[in-house]
């Protein structure tokens, strides 16, 4: 689960994390009300999308050579202008694709003079299985870019979880930022309150850039980019109310509340598994027989009739999607039950595309029985392989 900039720092105040004073603001009057609380004279107004690279994105509505969603302003009337330019316009930047997202909240903070600008992360390392904390001189850019064109410039720290965060941890930040003296200290306790802030919320990253040295020598951070655990979000209930659900895909939002396991891909076949092996499996064969998944989609274990209808109905709204496989082994669940389900969601969908199942498992003669006296224009496949090459025959012939 991700959250907004003004609410990543929000949070991280908390944890005594050093940030400028801000407001978020739904409207161009809040915007202005939100500057006037602020001791300026330079403001900056930022656009809350979740995604990163808005100062150099752009508006849709603006044309190419106007500004971006994060805007210095000097006077109340340049916040109001900035606000007017954002609010309720689609800004497109390297990471929300061309689509876009539209602004629906500002913040509206204070400006700061920045001297220098660097980059320092907290994430979770897979490699080593530890927290690990990314530090580099090269911030306010994509650090994607750093890592490719000259990644002698990042540095990575490991965090063993028996020790914690040790005070040499700090030290090798500051070393890699090429701090000293008072600098030094600010970034060692900086990472050491982003560490505590990192376990606490059970937090998946929290992305700092730029993490900025003012001219009069704080350490500020100026941009955070912050990310939960969704398994961990059970013990946090006050951050799960931070979800907005506008920012979410529409379909894996449908998903989430019917507890399925969706991701939305490229694909023209639609996908409907049980298990997360089996799913991977089947979106792999899909490939082979030449064509793509439209999407991962796990109805766990206990799939009953509402899951595999909701799981259907998320399927079909994608017009992407030219034919549907699904592939179900019953285990704990009886294969007459799923064809059950699947023929009540066909109808009740209205199936307006090729219909591959292929059902193992308990029970798996009765379910086939169902499918086959169903009426409904169901093709059934005996394994896998079958199952494949079925739905992507199916799909070029229906072309
Ligand atoms: P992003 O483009 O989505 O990553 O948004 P950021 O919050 O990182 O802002 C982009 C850039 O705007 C930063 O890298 C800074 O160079 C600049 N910026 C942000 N806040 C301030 C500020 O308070 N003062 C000044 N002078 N520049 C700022
Ligand atoms: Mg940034």
């Amino acid at each position: 689960m991700n959250i907004h900039e003004y609410q990543a720092k929000e949070l991280l105040a908390k944890f005594g994390v050093p940030v400028p004073a801000g407001h978020a603001a739904m409207s161009v009057e809040e915007a202005v009300e939100a500057a006037k609380k602020l001791p300026g004279p330079l403001y900056v107004v930022k656009a809350q999308i979740h995604a990163g690279g808005r100062g150099k994105g752009k508006f849709k509505e603006l044309g190419p050579d106007a500004k971006g969603g994060v805007r210095l302003a000097k006077t109340l009337d340049e916040v109001e202008a900035a606000a007017k330019d954002m609010l309720g316009n689609t800004l497109v930047t390297v990471q929300t694709g061309e689509h876009g997202k539209q602004v629906n909240r500002l913040y509206v903070t204070d400006g700061v003079d920045i001297a220098k600008e660097f980059y320092l992360a907290v994430l979770v390392d897979r490699a080593t299985g530890r927290i690990a904390m990314v530090a580099s001189t090269e911030g306010g850019m994509d650090i994607e870019d750093v890592a490719h064109n000259s990644p002698e410039k990042i540095h990575t720290m490991d965090i063993d979880p028996a020790t914690g965060f040790m005070p040499h941890h700090g030290r090798a930040v500051a070393n890699a930022l090429g701090l000293k003296g008072d600098l030094a200290k600010q970034a060692q306790k900086t990472a050491a309150k982003l560490y505590e802030a990192f376990l606490g919320t059970d937090a998946s990253q929290i992305e700092i850039n730029p993490l900025a040295v003012t001219e009069d020598d704080k350490l500020m951070v100026l941009d955070a980019k912050v990310g939960f655990d969704s398994n961990a979000m059970f013990r946090h209930k006050d951050l799960a109310e931070l979800r907005d659900e506008t920012e979410e895909d529409p379909m894996e939002l449908e998903a989430s509340k019917h507890d399925l396991a969706y991701i939305k891909l490229d694909g023209d076949i639609g996908c409907m598994v049980n298990g997360a092996g089996l799913a991977m499996a089947t979106m792999d064969i899909i490939k082979l027989n030449g064509m793509f998944p439209a999407n991962f989609l796990d109805v766990g274990g206990g799939a009953n009739k509402e899951k595999v209808t909701a799981a259907f109905k998320i399927i079909l709204s994608d017009p992407a999607v030219k034919g549907i496989l699904v592939n179900i082994f019953g285990g704990i669940m009886r294969c007459d039950i799923i064809a059950d389900g699947i023929v009540a969601a066909a109808k009740e969908v209205n199936l307006s595309v090729p219909l591959v199942v292929r059902l193992e498992g308990t029970n798996v003669e009765k379910g086939k029985e169902i499918l086959a006296n169903s009426g409904l224009p169901i093709v059934a496949a005996d394994d896998l392989g079958d199952a494949a090459k079925k739905i992507v025959g199916e799909v070029k012939q229906a072309a």
